[in-house]
């Protein structure tokens, strides 16, 4: 069964739990005793049955090293299986997208129908838009609060798919939703049948994976040299093409040629292998690499460069001085760097130009940089291949930004 990947953000309190543990119960992915379990936790507290307690149980497992995985939630449709991407705040949300820890496929905004849009959401969404996501679903909750109605639901989905807009992001859908009750998450609301659109599941099953092209140039960045007897395994991840015994390669920026000797898996024996795939090979001859080179195929469609543009989203909270060097990470490959400019300087919660042609950036700002490094890198625009377009500014080994490549 095919697998999506998405986040789901929203302003604190807006009923991001809620909605996480209702999707959770209607498609009857929770098992009796831990509903029970959680009916006895609300009654205790005399309040009816609270959806958002299913979050902190699960959250209570992890603290107590029960869940193996510690910040994704499953559940299915009859048409996939969804993994939950939990971000805990937006901090953590930008590092692990960035990082590649937690690639989100799609992304579902949530807003409080009485509250509406607020400084939290519009920052959200933003970054949504600077991680490459091109579509998501927009979710108005507590719709019980207004009394279910249609004209505070027309107007709240005017000022949602404005701002979106005004981000590049297509609205798939704006669903009206009461997560509490269980009204258009996976069940029909009887109280809006004004609204003939998609349930938030409904919509989920819609969104439309990234499609892995699988005919384009191979690119593997190196993990790792390890030694095993006398074969020197290079382990690393595929991150577009193939890898086959025959095969001539490159590496980059060492500049070496060699041919493919083996490709190796744990426990199994393969002349090949593709994208997305985790592998060791074997060369022909003994070329110079390490750790963050690429190996790739002698097409040119791989090139070095030194200057690029990028968007950076500066997390730490000391400010970033234009004139520090900065080492960056992409993929495997590390290398020092610094910042030529910082043409905008964009306050991430109101999206306003704070600068132009700025010296610092602060916390929680986001800089469209071009960036010069040390030495040639490989990188490529975030919106071709993401895996080789997004990177991490690193100071003594914390991550302070994140970053996507816009232009090479
Ligand atoms: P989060 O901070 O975004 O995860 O929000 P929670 O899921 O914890 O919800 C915040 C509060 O809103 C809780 O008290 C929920 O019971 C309440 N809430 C969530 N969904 C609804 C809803 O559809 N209707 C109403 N009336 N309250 C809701």
């Amino acid at each position: 069964m095919d697998t999506l990947k998405f986040v789901i953000v929203g302003h604190v309190d807006h009923g991001k739990s809620t909605l996480i543990g209702r999707l959770l119960y209607d498609t009857g992915s929770i098992s009796p005793d831990k509903i029970e379990e959680i009916k006895k936790t609300s009654s205790d507290l005399g309040r009816e049955t609270e959806f958002a307690y299913l979050l902190d149980h699960l959250e209570e497992e992890r603290q107590q090293g029960i869940t193996i995985d510690t910040t994704q939630v499953f559940f299915k449709s009859d048409k996939r299986e969804y993994v939950i991407i939990d971000a805990p705040g937006h901090v953590e949300f930008v590092k692990n997208m960035i990082t590649g820890a937690s690639q989100a496929e799609g992304a579902l905004l949530i807003v409080d129908a009485e509250e509406g849009i607020k400084e939290q959401t519009r920052r959200h969404a933003y970054i949504l838009s600077m991680l490459g996501l091109k579509n998501a679903v927009v979710v108005f909750n507590k719709m019980d609060l207004v009394g279910f109605d249609k004209q505070k639901f027309d107007m709240l989905k005017k000022n949602a798919q404005e701002m979106m807009k005004s981000i590049n992001i297509e609205v798939s859908s704006c669903i009206p939703v009461s997560a509490k009750r269980g009204d258009n998450i996976v069940n029909i609301s009887k109280d809006m049948a004004w609204y003939q659109g998609p349930t938030v599941l409904e919509a989920l099953d819609r969104l439309e994976k990234r499609v892995v092209k699988h005919d384009r140039s191979l690119v593997l960045p190196v993990q790792d040299v390890y030694k095993i007897d006398s074969k020197r395994i290079i382990a690393g991840r595929i991150e577009s093409g193939a890898v086959r015994t025959g095969q001539e390669v490159r590496i980059l920026p060492e500049g070496g040629a060699t041919k493919i000797k083996s490709v190796e898996k744990f426990l199994e024996k393969r002349v090949s292998a593709s994208v997305g795939e985790s592998i060791g090979i074997t060369t022909q001859d003994s070329v110079f690499l390490d750790r963050g080179s690429i190996i790739c195929e002698d097409d040119k469609s791989l090139y070095l460069t030194q200057t690029f543009k990028a968007n950076v989203f500066w997390l730490a909270r000391d400010e970033f001085d234009k004139d520090k060097k900065i080492t960056m990470r992409c993929a495997t490959q590390e290398v020092l760097c610094s910042v030529e400019r910082i043409k905008k300087r964009i306050d991430s919660s109101t999206l306003r130009v704070i600068e132009n042609d700025a010296n610092v950036l602060k916390n929680l700002e986001v800089g469209e940089v071009v960036i010069k490094t040390k030495r040639p890198i490989v990188v490529m625009e975030f919106s071709e291949m993401p895996e080789m377009g997004r990177f991490v500014f690193v100071r003594d080994d914390n991550v302070c930004a994140g970053g996507i490549v816009t232009g090479v």
